[in-house]
């Protein structure tokens, strides 16, 4: 049957009818199955391996997700940990209003929804911190609703295949390609059949159709897509606006506790409930060098180490920290600003942004 969807900027676009079928085949035969988040069918496993999986690699993923489904193995487990375990848990995976949207999100399906979570992509997008891609995943891994994800990889898969002219940076286009992802889903699907379809398009995105170097010549779809039959597969997706990155400097005072040298301690002050690293424990964070050391007593300001800066990338900041090393002993502390001592064996279990894990790490030893 001929498949069309209709366009604003374009009276009738023809779908390929056998994208689905060809897909479901490659997944079942050729697609990832061994990763440890597969083979469920429980919303809160699926929807927390689906928020981890945003704007991080897999493997960077397989090594906390276990960590963090032993210590909170449902949603109840995960409303009632403390945010300090959440973020604890969270440390060094980055975007952590994830890891806040996470417990907030458990917290709304204990109170209001009886623990259970909704069965319909619409109730789960309504939840806190759901947008519509997991909540389209959920609906579809769990419950065989016949809905489409579409995150970045799913965008640039299909608007190769289609060769969608589209800019993917309006809000129009955007639509449209997500009308052409329903109209791709395959027909009358099983639960099994959505699975594998779900599954292909994550796998197809993450392993063949990838961003600077896709390899069709191993692609399931290769001879139904437009990108590669016109050689233009890398034009593709059309995006106009690209990320600015604003670049920062900031100075720790990193003030060290060496009263025992075997377990030295850090002043660690809470980051504000906003911004970047928000709710996580850092060191003291000025804007300048001055300013730090205008903090300081004189005596211990000439006392201040100066620590390899450390540069780190966030989505829209490009971050370069300045550390200074305060080394004190107990009871000769200057004044610091609020916080409290963290002592090196106890860093695992604070909510850490990832560089200033290292650089405490470094130091403890
Ligand atoms: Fe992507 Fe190439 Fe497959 Fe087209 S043929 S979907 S460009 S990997």
């Amino acid at each position: 049957m001929k498949r069309t969807v209709e366009l604003a900027e374009a009276s009738e676009v023809a779908l390929p009818p056998s994208f689905a079928p060809l897909l479901i085949e490659w997944q079942r035969h050729s697609g990832r199955s061994g990763l440890p988040w597969q083979h469920t069918r429980d919303p809160y496993l699926v929807w927390l391996s689906e928020v981890m999986l945003q704007q991080t690699q897999v493997s960077s993923v397989l090594s906390y997700y276990p960590r963090f489904r032993a210590r909170c193995p449902d949603v109840q487990a995960l409303a009632s940990a403390s945010s300090d375990e959440v973020m604890a848990l969270w440390s060094g995976l980055g975007y952590y209003s994830r890891a806040r949207n996470l417990h907030r999100c458990a917290q709304v399906v204990v109170n209001e929804h009886g623990g259970v979570f909704p069965r319909t992509a619409e109730g789960l997008q309504a939840l806190p911190g759901i947008g519509a891609s997991t909540a389209a995943a959920i609906a579809a891994f769990c419950y065989g609703e016949r809905i489409s994800i579409l995150d970045g990889n799913v965008r640039r898969v299909l608007s190769r295949l289609l060769a969608f002219e589209g800019d993917l940076a309006q809000q129009g286009p955007q639509r449209a390609l997500w009308s052409m992802a329903q109209a791709l889903l395959p027909e009358a699907p099983s639960l099994d059949d959505m699975t594998a379809y779900t599954q292909g398009l994550m796998d197809l995105g993450a392993t063949v159709c990838v961003r600077s170097k896709p390899l069709c010549e191993r692609c399931p779809v290769q001879s139904i897509c437009r990108a590669c039959a016109s050689g233009q597969t890398t034009r593709f997706p059309i995006k106009t606006r690209r990320l600015v990155r604003r670049f920062e400097n900031w100075w720790l005072l990193l003030v060290r506790d060496a009263t025992d040298a075997a377990q030295p301690r850090f002043w660690l002050a809470r980051r504000p409930p906003t911004g970047i690293w928000a709710g996580l424990y850092c060191p003291p964070v000025y804007a300048d060098e001055l300013s730090l050391t205008a903090a300081l007593p004189a005596a211990m300001q000439a006392r201040l180490e100066p620590l390899e800066p450390v540069a780190h990338s966030l989505t829209h900041r490009e971050l370069r920290l300045h550390p200074l090393l305060l080394s004190v002993k107990a009871g000769q502390e200057p004044s610091l600003p609020p916080g409290q001592w963290v002592g090196a064996s106890a860093l695992a279990d604070h909510g850490l942004p990832a560089p200033v894990r290292l650089l405490l790490q470094s130091m403890s030893t």
